[in-house]
């Protein structure tokens, strides 16, 4: 059987390893330079999941096979970063599958479409397509050549890190965004690498979820170090005082701390903050309009939630934009193909729909959630499937460890005759 595993993250990578150890034959394409190109992105970043968690069964055997030390994988209280799980875990199961004579790893190969055989999207519907190989497209960055290969079985694991949340109220964009979209920043920005941009000049964070945090706590840190400069923050979001929501004894002590410091930094308490760290928090406010008033500086209208009375504006300035909010997928790859796609999330349909459902009985603590098993990951088109992050849609709910469990669902249905 021909497999192709489309993005080699955490999750690509495990389905990529467990199809091998199947002695089926597996192409994965990458279209960073690296493997596991989204988490080298946001490498700087702490995960909030220790070590046992961010590793599969598969993994480690395959690791243990190799003469590797395992024992940092068993550990409940070691939070690796993004580095740590690239260079420790996923680059040896990617030397694994190069070495294992079953699997082509292409990087800096961007798949661009996916088809079934000769098929249009609204010929033959469902089961009549089965059999037919698919044909996935690619484009080779490094010289700009297309290519495309044949699959029996094709695996969307291409993320949706990166690829961000428009910034006006809604989720449309604000006026003028698309005008100066190459002046924003949509992912986490290693804040301490790239000291300059931040030290002495002024950024606007919107957005309160993890991602946000993550990258005002980066800012508080680049002030603690450097005590002279000054780190000017504007904290745009449409929540208001207490945005970020505890867990009761939160098992995962990085998640709380990053909560607390939310929450404290939204009702203006600078404790704990270093004196040149100058954050101006903007609660229940969104995007109005932005706009680039000179080569370095944008300019943004704010409209407050017209939670009472009308809205109001207000107008600030920043060096720096950081939109931490949320990611989407890109759901182009798939466009020929017979998916059933989630009008809420954009996720597959049956998954979507069994998430949605089990999210009435969860306390909102992605560490509650339990995969839905192998029926929710089957679509309308045979054998082809999403998973990982991209599975989710747009929700950021998801872990690596429910990641595994899909490539689990996945294996067992491609198993059966
Ligand atoms: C900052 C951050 C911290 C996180 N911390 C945790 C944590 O602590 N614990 C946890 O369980 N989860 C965490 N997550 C959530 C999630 O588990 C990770 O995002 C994880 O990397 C998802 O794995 P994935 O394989 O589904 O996707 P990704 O890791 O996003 O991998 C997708 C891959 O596909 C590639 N790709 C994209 N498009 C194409 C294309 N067209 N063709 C070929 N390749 C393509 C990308 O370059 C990328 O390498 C975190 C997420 C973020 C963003």
């Amino acid at each position: 059987m021909r497999v192709c595993v489309l993005g080699s993250g955490p999750i690509g990578i495990d389905f990529a390893v467990n199809a091998v150890a199947r002695g089926f034959h597996v192409t994965l394409l990458e279209r960073g330079a690296s493997i596991a190109q989204n988490v080298c992105d946001w490498q700087h970043v702490q995960l909030f999941s220790p070590w046992h968690m961010n590793v599969s069964k598969q993994g480690k055997q395959v690791l243990e096979g190799m003469g590797r030390d395992i024992t940092v994988f068993d550990s409940e209280t070691v939070y690796p970063s993004g580095k740590e799980l690239v260079d420790t875990y996923l680059h040896p199961l990617a030397e694994y599958l190069r070495k294992s004579g079953h699997c082509d790893v292409q990087t800096s190969t961007e798949a661009i479409a996916i088809g079934r055989g000769h098929f249009l999207k609204g010929q033959a519907i469902g089961s009549k397509r089965k059999g037919t190989p698919f044909t996935v497209q690619y484009k080779f960055l490094h010289d700009g050549s297309y290519g495309k290969l044949v699959a029996d079985v094709v695996v969307d694991a291409t993320g949706t890190y990166g690829n961000g949340n428009w910034l006006g109220a809604g989720g449309i964009p604000a006026l003028g965004e698309q005008d100066v979209t190459m002046k924003i920043t949509r992912d986490i920005p290693n804040v301490l690498e790239l000291r300059n941009r931040f030290l002495g000049h002024s950024t606007a964070v919107v957005g309160s979820g993890a991602s946000a945090i993550t990258t005002l706590n980066a800012l508080k840190d680049l002030a603690s170090q450097n005590g002279e400069a000054t780190v000017e923050v504007h904290w745009i979001t449409r929540h208001g005082d207490s945005p970020y929501k505890r867990v009761e004894n939160d098992p995962l002590p990085q998640r709380d701390r990053l909560a607390v410091l939310g929450n404290e930094l939204a009702k203006g308490d600078s404790a704990g903050c270093p004196s040149n760290f100058k954050l101006t928090y903007h609660g229940h406010q969104h995007l109005h309009s932005i706009r680039q008033v000179d080569p370095n500086t944008l300019e943004m209208d704010l409209e407050s939630d017209p939670v009472e009375g009308d809205a109001k504006y207000s107008k600030i300035q920043a060096h720096n934009v950081v939109a931490n909010v949320g990611y989407r997928p890109c759901t182009d790859l798939h466009r020929e193909l017979q998916v059933h796609q989630c009008y809420a999330t954009e996720g597959p349909m049956k998954l979507a729909a069994a998430l949605m459902a089990a999210s009435g009985d969860a306390s909102g603590d992605c560490l509650q959630q339990v995969a839905p098993g192998a029926q929710t990951m089957l679509n309308p088109e045979p054998d082809f499937f999403v998973i990982g992050m991209k599975a989710y849609g747009r929700s950021s709910a998801f872990l690596m460890r429910i990641g595994f469990e899909q490539v689990a669902s996945v294996m067992e249905l491609i198993d059966a005759p």
